[in-house]
């Protein structure tokens, strides 16, 4: 799509910083040395399901590289019961703080190779990491315990002593030895079985190298679909009984995307199988082990007759993502955690590509926008990162499982790939694979391939965007017969709150930013690395300026007075969808940070009233949700219901009634406006309407088209009543399809009574529901608009049993919604309950919260008194 640069430089220079330099690993605490390295691991795991504990044995094959009087490995919660060093006992210290195991040989062992031999027992944790204990009830009402694993980050020493860094990759060679009546599958297939104490002794293949955190197991009463043979790649599902009519969908995408990724990659897929394993409970959303993909059941499990859109798309985004770790991550690794951003940015940037090829018609790219947005948001803070930056704990390890990493990473993928084209960055990418197959690797590894491969200044390009934090606006104005582009810094303001240290000073930041202007049928693209640039037009011509051309850019626009008067209705209506979602994007984003106001905004979106495209909506829906935060009950709220009906329900007559045959996204579109003109509208048509659907769907779940029944289960939840709380309580508890449990389980947090949110906050600390979903169902409950507060209370007044009881990733995750609690006196209550509670291994997430939180209270005091006092109307 890039054809020529033709851009110049003006003033300014692009300030970097520096590589980080990481300490040697002798003097950091929490790094192994590396004079003694793994090769080969053959453990063999023996769990008891029932008493939750299990005990193990590691035989580990090292290279010894200069002579060794102590190996330092890791281990963690595990209680080593014998070590020893070729066939002679050692003597050994386990150093909690550090999780490291210090073994001693009786004799130095001098340089070569050497076998180290530890027997060990372990507990089956209910915490969803290492090694871990999941469960469900079957069908004659008794509890099942699967063991299970989740090694990434860090917890593979959880489960057996192991050099656990990415960068020791070596051979592992799993045993199991379970129950008769037990399924057992691990990352290879299995080869061997054998009897052993009355017990089933389950021998795999040998893996490729490679690292220890995609080492796993799975042990329980499973059931697996009948395999796929994927052009030689033998692929299945494994499940909990009963649920194999939810797996044909999963199974279909997995069987597109192992075939779509081998052709992009131009590699063959490096492991022997592909199960992708559906769990009850999964802390995280999936996990790439190689060949034995865990999910959540929600992400795998589907009805596609039942399903909305969103659902299945999440299916499709999610086995893309961890099939295309396969190659990126698990053939070719970072060398360390503070290079997992372009591990996670990658399968990002391919899980949209390969959800784009599978469905076209669900335009993936433009979704896309929506992630995209959620990234400049923590990223218009001052307190965000960037991308890439120093890791040394497991704490700091944790911390980078972020939107930067992810949707910003992602969308840094993308900005570059339609800047070189699409075949250019693949080159790139499938050579960089290809020189570095089975190794580790630094992030410049890639920049180096894909500028091998493409000949343009990759490197120099990405640098501006991962070692600093934030983003640029770019301001586009006329001046003297030329288009003249600025960049600074977007941000949503500074309240002073932040130590401003290398990153914020008032040094102007810059980036080296891909810019694609459109000027009626042309398209040229120029590198901005300076402040400024200017591009020579006919300035005769008043045709329309389009910057950030084609939508994929990771960064706003702001447009000159004359520049915007020539966005007129027919040119807004001729721009591509992401084009126009970016329209509004800019103006919501502008609209919080002080630069435009919320009545110049409504202005704005009162010229989409025919807009007729998904995204589009969303962000316009985005907008609307956020002003009416601003308003408390009164006249100035009903005025603005009535604009919201005015302005959407036009567009959801017009769709008229579901026909069979409909393009998902028309449904999509149906769906959402339901949700805003039934709620924020508050129109009293659409709420009964709501009504039926959401009664027919309960005795025929197929009689109502899946979105109109998702958007009515919100619409009756916050216009319910006691009685349909009990229902969808039930409904959550008894549904069909994860999916439709899930609903109604976050519907919990939408009544508008404060009884009822306090009862879901109870709910959520009951075994009712999965500690995997309870810590999202206390954040919906914060984001309720009427009740908030209350849930807030709630949570702070429940937070050493919410920290007890909840995965340590999903802590900031609860009250990752405290930001829409904007009042002063709230924001007061949280920052001092933060300051006596930190959340150590999200300590920056949280940070970027609270500052959050003060950007929408100042964003209220702006606006409220205005809205309030009737001046917008
Ligand atoms: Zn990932």
């Amino acid at each position: 799509m890039r054809s020529d640069t033709s851009g110049h430089a003006s003033g300014g220079t692009l300030r970097l910083m520096a590589a980080t330099v990481f300490e040697p690993a002798q003097i950091d605490p929490f790094r192994l040395p590396h004079d003694v390295k793994p090769i080969r691991y053959d453990v063999r795991l023996r769990p008891s399901l029932t008493n939750a504990s299990f005990s193990g044995t590691v035989r580990i094959e090292l290279a010894v590289s200069a002579p060794a009087n102590v190996f330092v490995l890791n281990a963690d919660e595990l209680s080593i019961t014998s070590c020893d060093v070729d066939g002679r006992p050692a003597t050994w210290e386990l150093e909690p703080a550090t999780e490291r195991l210090f073994v001693t040989p009786t004799d130095t062992v001098e340089a070569d190779t050497s076998v180290l031999t530890i027997e060990f027992d372990g507990v089956l944790n209910d915490k969803l990491r290492g090694f871990y204990r999941s469960t469900y009830i079957d069908d004659d009402g008794v509890e099942q315990v699967i063991a299970t694993t989740q090694m990434q980050a860090t917890d593979c020493r959880r489960a057996f002593p192991c050099w656990d860094e990415p960068e020791f990759k070596a051979v592992f060679a799993v045993t199991l030895d379970v129950d008769d009546d037990l399924t057992a599958i691990s990352n290879a297939p299995e080869v061997e079985r054998s009897r052993a104490d009355g017990r089933c002794v389950i021998r795999f293949a040998d893996t490729m190298v490679m690292s220890s955190y995609l080492v796993a197991f799975v042990v329980g009463r499973l059931e697996t679909t009948d395999t796929i043979d994927v052009d030689g790649v033998p692929l299945r599902l494994v499940h909990v009984p009963g649920k194999g009519h939810l797996t044909e969908f999963g199974l279909d995408v997995g069987a597109f995307c192992l075939r779509w990724f081998q052709e992009y990659y131009g590699i063959a897929y490096p492991g022997a199988k592909v199960d992708l394993v559906a769990l009850p409970d999964f802390a995280a959303g999936a996990m790439e082990n190689l060949g034995c993909i865990t999910f959540r059941e929600s992400l795998l499990l589907v009805d596609p007759a039942t399903s909305t859109q969103n659902e299945r798309q999440l299916v499709v985004d999610v086995v893309a993502h961890e099939l295309a770790h396969m190659w990126f991550g698990d053939l070719v690794t970072m060398r360390w955690w503070n290079g997992i951003w372009l591990n996670e940015a990658f399968a990002t940037f391919m899980e949209v590509a390969a959800c784009n090829a599978y469905r076209p018609d669900w335009q993936r790219w433009t979704a896309f926008g929506v992630e995209r947005s959620a990234a400049f948001e923590t990223d218009s803070l001052t307190s965000t990162r960037s991308v890439e930056f120093e890791v040394r704990s497991p704490d700091d390890c944790e911390g980078m499982f972020d939107v930067l990493t992810y949707q910003k990473g992602g969308a840094l993928l993308r900005m570059l790939e339609q800047y070189l084209g699409a075949e250019r960055f693949r080159e790139g990418v499938s050579h960089y694979l290809e020189v570095h197959s089975h190794a580790n690797t630094e992030t410049n590894d890639l920049w180096d391939a894909i500028e091998f491969t493409s000949g343009e200044p990759v490197r120099r390009i990405m640098d501006s965007w991962i070692w600093q934090p934030g983003y640029p606006l770019v301001t586009a104005d006329l001046v003297d017969g030329a288009l003249e582009l600025r960049q600074e810094r977007f941000r949503f303001g500074d309240d002073g709150a932040h130590e401003h240290g290398v990153n914020s000073s008032v040094e102007a930041q810059l980036w080296a930013i891909p810019v694609h202007v459109r000027i009626g049928d042309t398209t040229s693209t120029l590198l901005l690395d300076g402040e400024s640039a200017s591009v020579v037009i006919d300035t005769e011509d008043t045709t329309a300026v389009i910057v950030n051309a084609g939508g994929h850019g990771f960064y706003r626009v702001a447009y000159s007075d004359a520049l915007r008067e020539r966005l007129d209705a027919a040119t807004i209506a001729s721009l591509s969808t992401l084009e126009r979602y970016n329209l509004v994007d800019d103006a919501w984003a502008a609209t919080v940070a002080g630069r435009m106001s919320a009545g110049e905004l409504l202005g704005l979106l009162g010229g989409f009233g025919g807009e007729r495209e998904h995204s589009v909506w969303q962000a316009i829906a985005i907008a609307l949700r956020g002003l009416g935060r601003l308003l408390d009950a009164g006249p100035a709220q009903d005025a603005f219901r009535a604009e919201v009906r005015m302005l959407a329900s036009p567009t959801l007559d017009a769709l008229g009634e579901p026909t069979g045959d409909e393009p998902d996204l028309t449904s999509k579109l149906r769906g959402l406006l339901v949700g805003l003109v039934g709620t924020l509208g508050d129109d009293i048509g659409v709420q009964a309407r709501c009504r039926e659907w959401f009664d027919a769907a309960s005795t025929d779940p197929t009689a109502v088209d899946p979105e109109l029944i998702s958007a009515a289960t919100s619409v009756v939840a916050a216009t319910g009543d006691d009685g349909t709380y009990d229902l969808m309580r039930e409904r959550f508890l008894t549904g069909p399809t994860p999916q439709e449990q899930l609903r109604h389980l976050y519907a919990l947090a939408q009544f508008d009574d404060e009884s009822l949110i306090i009862a879901t906050c109870e709910f959520a600390m009951s075994p009712a529901v999965r500690t995997q979903n309870a810590p999202f169902l206390l954040s919906a409950a914060i984001a309720n608009r009427h009740h908030g507060a209350a849930a807030w209370a709630f949570v702070r007044d429940h937070w050493d049993r919410a920290l007890d009881r909840f995965p340590s990733n999903t802590i900031v995750r609860m009250v990752n919604s405290v930001t829409l609690l904007s009042t002063p006196e709230l924001v007061a209550d949280t920052t001092e309950f933060f300051a006596a509670h930190p959340v150590d291994q999200a300590a920056q997430t949280l940070e970027q919260v609270l500052e959050r939180q003060r950007v929408n209270a100042r964003f209220r005091g702006r606006e409220a008194a205005r809205w309030n006092g009737g001046a917008n109307r």
